[in-house]
């Protein structure tokens, strides 16, 4: 997978702007972002809770596996050499299931039934599948397996002890991120527990005015906070464990208050007030607390007002994402969610980006890299990219049609059908 920080622009200038000559551009942003991620302490935890938290120490295995000879199909352990002339008749030694142990090496003219998973006895160098074979019993009880026509793989149907690991062997390595594969790997080389890094903690509070609870009906003026909720679900997502704020007020004193405890967590996470609007005290109130900026204004589109700093105790970083929905989400998935995975531990590899075909033509209005809400599908075998008819910033319906967005850089404005552009998987 390519990195969040391919394919970005340079810094650009806006010219709208005077007060700020020069925005920063995606790429330095997130490298200041990624500086500026603490270490992180880790803990052990059970392989049951494993899924989705990122290792932090080396895993090596504690035995071979397979840990002996195996074979690979139901069958008949023989000696290749007795299947130069077909058809052969062996006289079969005993049967061996998987947790059994042979007792007998196959000698010429012999056969042992075996199971797939047992381990193949001293003397034998293939295993004919029992599809390829009949049996018999003589007289004397003695059991005789007969083959006719065989198809050996070039394994002989034996997979040797030590194929897929050796005893010492490191199979994982700190900043994996544990899915339920990487868990079946842990259980086969005996590690019930291991040391992950701690989960980030992130605040999400929603500041302005005119915001009330999901369970209010607006009154005049008024809107819903949804960022807090969608910011939330996004922090979960993420991996991160969230503290909920709810809505801070314009003013100063309740912005301290809640921004104060915002502290207390890994990562804070504010919506609002970071733009140029005379409500727009988010900045403000967080230098008065010790959060020192880093950076403010992002050559991007939607997004730009986005203001990022750090605690002075060095432990919280602090997000603040603008207002408008669709600003807030492609800000928190561009910028918050690497540094996630980074606190977490792992590689902050952010979306997952992909090529595809534009189906039909963008202008692109901004001068800034935009990042559209779009639809990414399969076509003919063909990846193609709709961006849709998207109605600005606060448009969270046209949203929910969205599964990437587009990304239509700076140095061009005009975009055929056909064009080959990157998408950021959502
Ligand atoms: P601001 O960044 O505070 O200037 O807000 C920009 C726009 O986003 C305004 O139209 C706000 O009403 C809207 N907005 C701000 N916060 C939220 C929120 N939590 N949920 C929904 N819309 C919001
Ligand atoms: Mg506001």
């Amino acid at each position: 997978m390519k990195s969040c920080l391919d394919g970005m622009d340079g810094a650009l200038t806006d010219a709208r702007n005077p007060r700020q000559a020069t925005m920063i551009s995606v790429e330095e942003a997130l490298k200041l972002i990624l500086e500026k991620v603490p270490t992180r302490p880790s803990e052990l935890v059970p392989l049951e809770a494993l899924t989705g938290r990122v290792l932090a120490e080396e895993i090596s295995s504690d035995l071979d596996s397979p840990p002996h000879d195996k074979s690979m199909v139901d069958g008949y352990a023989v000696q290749r050499n007795d299947l130069a002339e077909l058809p052969v008749t062996l006289g079969v030694l005993e049967e061996v299931t998987a947790g059994e142990v042979p007792r007998s090496a196959v000698q010429p003219g012999q056969a042992t039934r075996i199971m797939t998973g047992a381990p193949v006895p001293s003397g034998a160098d293939a295993v004919v599948m029992v599809e390829q074979t009949s049996t018999s019993s003589d007289a004397d009880g003695i059991e005789w397996v007969t083959i006719g026509e065989v198809h050996l793989p070039d394994s002989g149907n034996i997979m040797p002890q030590g194929t897929s690991l050796r005893a010492g062997d490191v199979v994982l390595k700190p900043g994996r991120t544990i899915r339920p594969l990487e868990i079946g790997l842990l259980a086969e080389v005996g590690r019930h527990q291991v040391q992950v890094s701690e989960i980030p903690s992130v605040a999400v509070l929603s500041t302005g005015n005119e915001l009330v609870d999901v369970n209010q009906s607006p009154q005049p003026g008024q809107i819903r906070n949804s960022n807090g909720p969608m910011l939330g679900a996004l922090a979960s997502r993420a991996g991160a464990k969230v503290v909920s704020l709810g809505i801070g007020r314009d003013r100063m004193e309740d912005l301290r208050q809640a921004i104060s405890q915002g502290l207390q967590e890994d990562v804070l996470v504010l919506s609002g007030g970071v733009s140029a609007g005379v409500l727009d005290l988010v900045p403000q109130v967080l230098q008065e607390l010790g959060v020192e900026q880093v950076f403010h204004k992002v050559a991007i589109k939607p997004g730009k007002p986005l203001w990022f700093g750090v605690a002075t105790t060095g432990q919280t970083l602090v997000f603040g994402l603008p207002g408008n929905p669709v600003s807030s989400m492609v800000c928190f998935e561009l910028f918050v969610r690497p540094a996630l995975q980074a606190v977490a531990g792992g590689k902050p590899t952010g979306l997952e980006q992909t090529e595809a075909t534009l189906h039909t033509p963008f202008h692109k209005r901004a001068s800034r890299p935009t990042f559209f809400p779009s639809r990414l599908y399969l076509e003919n075998n063909q990846t193609r990219v709709q961006p849709l008819p998207w109605k600005g910033s606060a448009d969270q319906r046209t949203l929910t049609d969205a599964n990437c967005l587009a990304y239509f850089p700076a140095d061009q404005n005009q975009y055929d059908a056909g064009d080959t552009i990157l998408v950021y998987r959502l």
